[in-house]
């Protein structure tokens, strides 16, 4: 028995799975398996999706805002209770550095904060049409939704789905990742124990391919959250076309950092190794497209490699620890066939690329110059620490590039000049940018994605429209 939740969260309980399979759990830094979760079926799939559509029209659709409210503060509360022990589970289940475990469990805690907040400011509007009549909006939540949420971020993205979900008056079905599924399973538990009604939050860990489909296809769900890759999002958006499922789709990317000879070249240079290998890489935000202005070019990477070498990677259970393992094995071999196949085209490795000599799926962040706009490395998602740094010489020319992605995430943007980075900024085609700062995802703001990086924005105001329905009456004058 672990002192941790490993079973499906369903109306209030923790239960195995009727077939009682189980999902291996392995702590990528020391390759050991310490638990296994279990894994549901469809019959309890049937049993979460029926249980969240009871609880959305007997509880949740009709509680005051006040009521609702308060709940969701209970449960940011729980969170802050429970924080220590979310962070380490975190830790131990992805590798994922603990200071960034415990700086994430915070997050979650605050998106509930701000979409409790929420509830009680968020209104339709009353609009003039005719003569006498009168005209108004209604946003009414659409009924049982379900996030399907990745490994990398497991706790504040599932926290940033089901938050506005259930604030805007939905019940949610959370489906994580078969690598990340305990610190979901414990948010299950500790909403029943903040006092959400039975079937308000029902967290179903399972394969993506059986689960996650099902759950897709699945009559009484209204709406599909999803962050993960493209190739998954894409396969979700067909399925979803069947009943004209509502969804939102946060993917992949391939984020420019972009810097100009103008800007303040050290600073830009050392905080951008951390824009690209915090969390290992492992991030859709990734800045993993440099390009450099060629007349500092050589100033940045020396500032850049400086900066690269001194990152603490290593232990994820130790407070100084910037950068862990990968999640498994085989995400450390895809970075792993990049580097190699860079090498064989004769590009210039500046640092890394190696394993660390220890257990645990370790990789040193890595640097690739004199890459080719052709490259595979420049131009796919590793998720992985791999960074290539390319110079340019004309700006209207590096936009091209820059936008020659099929993705359009993120970015960050070097200049001290303002024209040129309102000018810059209006160019790249990209969800979210920062300008002298690679700071992009806060939870009061809009975060998504052009273009294959995704449909739809979490967080801010918009996550919240997005889990409702716009309904308009008109009252004859
Ligand atoms: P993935 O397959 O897209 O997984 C994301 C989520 O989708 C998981 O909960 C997964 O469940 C589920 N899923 C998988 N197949 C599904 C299906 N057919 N229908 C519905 N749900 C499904 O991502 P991955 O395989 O873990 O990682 C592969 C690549 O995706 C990475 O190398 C990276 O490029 C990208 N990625 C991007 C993000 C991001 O934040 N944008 C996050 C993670 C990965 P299971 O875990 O049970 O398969
Ligand atoms: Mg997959």
């Amino acid at each position: 028995m672990s002192d941790f939740p490993t079973e499906l969260f369903i109306n209030g309980e923790l239960r195995p799975s009727k077939s009682r399979k189980t999902i291996p759990q392995i702590n990528p830094a020391t390759e050991e398996q310490f638990c296994a979760v279990a894994a549901a079926t469809l019959e309890d799939l049937e049993d979460a999706v029926q249980g969240a559509q009871q609880a959305f029209v007997t509880q949740w659709r009709d509680l005051t805002p006040r009521k609702r409210t308060d709940l969701l503060f209970g449960l940011a509360a729980m969170i802050r209770k429970n924080s220590e022990s979310l962070a380490q589970l975190e830790c131990r289940n992805i590798g994922k550095p603990i200071a960034d475990a415990r700086d994430e469990v915070e997050l979650g805690a605050r998106v509930f904060e701000y979409y409790a907040g929420a509830i009680g400011k968020f209104f339709g509007q009353t609009i003039p049409v005719g003569r006498g009549g009168f005209d108004f909006t209604l946003r009414q939540p659409m009924g049982a939704v379900a996030a399907i949420v990745p490994w990398n971020f497991p706790f504040p993205i599932a926290c940033w789905k089901v938050a506005p979900a259930l604030a805007a008056g939905n019940t949610v079905v959370l489906k994580p990742a078969s690598q990340s599924p305990l610190t979901a399973i414990y948010l299950g538990k500790l909403a029943h124990e903040a006092g959400l009604p039975v079937g308000t939050l029902q967290v179903l860990p399972g394969s993506g391919g059986q689960i996650g489909d099902a759950l897709v296809k699945h009559a009484l769900i209204r709406k599909i959250s999803f962050t993960g890759s493209t190739v998954v999002g894409a396969h979700i958006m067909e399925l979803a076309a069947h009943d004209l499922k509502r969804v939102s789709l946060e993917l992949g990317g391939k984020s420019p950092n972009i810097i100009f000879a103008d800007s303040n070249v050290d600073e830009a240079a050392s905080s951008s190794p951390m824009s690209v290998f915090a969390n290992t890489g492992q991030d859709c935000c990734a800045r993993s497209r440099v390009f450099v202005e060629r007349s500092v070019y050589d100033r940045f990477v020396e500032g850049f490699v400086t900066a690269t070498k001194k990152l603490v990677v290593g232990d994820p259970t130790d407070d100084k620890t910037q950068i862990g393992p990968l999640v498994s094995s085989a995400q450390r071999e895809i970075s792993e066939k990049f580097i190699g196949e860079a090498q064989g085209q004769g590009r210039k490795i500046a640092c890394g690329g190696k394993r660390l000599n220890r257990k645990g799926y370790f990789l040193e962040p890595t640097v690739i110059l004199e890459v080719q706009p052709n490259d595979r490395v420049w131009r796919e998602e590793v998720f992985g620490p791999v960074v290539s740094i390319r110079p340019f010489e004309d700006e209207t020319k590096m936009l091209e590039e820059v936008n020659a992605s099929p993705y359009g995430l993120s970015g960050s943007i070097w200049t001290n000049n303002l024209q040129r980075a309102l000018r810059v900024a209006r160019a790249v085609e990209s969800g979210v940018l920062s300008i002298n700062s690679h700071s992009s995802v806060h939870l009061e703001a809009p975060f998504g994605g052009f273009k294959q990086s995704g449909i739809g924005r979490d967080l801010g105001m918009n996550a919240m429209e997005g889990y409702t329905e716009v309904k308009n009456v008109y009252i004859a004058g």
